[in-house]
């Protein structure tokens, strides 16, 4: 069975002094065995989260990264130098970076490939807009966007990936998406991975959802078939993503 994975996405808060107290205040909150925790923070903030993180199971990930090893590419992120800092997981292609950094789907793919050349595991996120979902499509947009995301990812790369499935019109509104409609997009996923690779590809990989999750919504929505944990964003700079990572007790 999958172990559960569930990241915070920080988004463009905290300074690198305030990342230090909350993962301060964090640490003993998100003490869980059983659970995969990661903490996507600005870049600036990568290094000293880590060594406030040192002794516990908190892993440091990235929010973005480029697609080129190195060189000319004035204020990107190698995957290089979040290797070197010792980060496992990095987010690609959320919504905002789709929106407002001209993201597409062949830039995350590119970015997933060049991720897995270095080891890290990405986070690929994808998700519908409102209109999308009202047009009755949102099944076709996602797996559309699946499969330009896996191009040319061997299977046992693609098994390690974690997929963030979060439909635009529930990031930061409060208005989470219902269980079954969170279930029925992350089951089509897998079975687009199925299709994609194969049915044990498809039961290793883990699909998170995200979008106003809370305490309140974490457990019904984690204990669906399909979904492995969730990344969160408003929830994950409070106390209360301690009660989202131990959404059991
Ligand atoms: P919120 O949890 O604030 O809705 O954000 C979700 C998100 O975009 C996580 O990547």
């Amino acid at each position: 069975s999958r172990k559960k994975i569930i990241a915070g996405n920080w988004k463009m808060n905290m300074t690198p002094t305030e990342a230090v107290e909350l993962v301060n205040t964090l640490k003993p909150l998100v003490a869980s065995d059983d659970v995969d925790v990661v903490f996507c923070v600005p870049a600036i903030d990568i290094i000293p989260a880590m060594e406030a993180a040192k002794g516990s199971n908190i892993h440091i990930g990235a929010e973005n990264m480029y697609f080129e090893d190195k060189g000319a590419y004035t204020g990107e992120i190698s995957p290089a130098m979040l290797k070197d800092a010792g980060v496992k997981y990095v987010v690609i292609g959320h919504s905002e970076r789709r929106e407002y950094f001209a993201e597409t789907d062949e830039t995350v793919n590119k970015k997933a490939l060049k991720a897995f050349e270095y080891g890290i595991t990405p986070i690929i996120c994808c998700g519908e807009s409102l209109t999308q979902r009202e047009q009755g499509i949102t099944i076709d947009w996602i797996r559309q966007q699946i499969k330009i995301a896996f191009l040319n990812i061997p299977a046992e790369n693609a098994a390690k990936a974690v997929i963030a499935y979060e439909p635009i019109w529930a990031i930061g509104t409060g208005k989470v998406a219902t269980t079954e409609q969170a279930q029925e997009v992350c089951q089509s996923i897998r079975s687009c991975i199925a299709e994609i690779y194969d049915e044990a590809t498809a039961q290793a990989i883990r699909i998170q959802y995200g979008g106003s999750v809370s305490a309140g919504s974490a457990p019904e929505l984690f204990a669906q078939p399909d979904i492995d944990g969730g990344l969160v964003g408003g929830a994950s700079l409070k106390p209360e993503f301690g009660n989202i990572v131990n959404y059991k007790k």
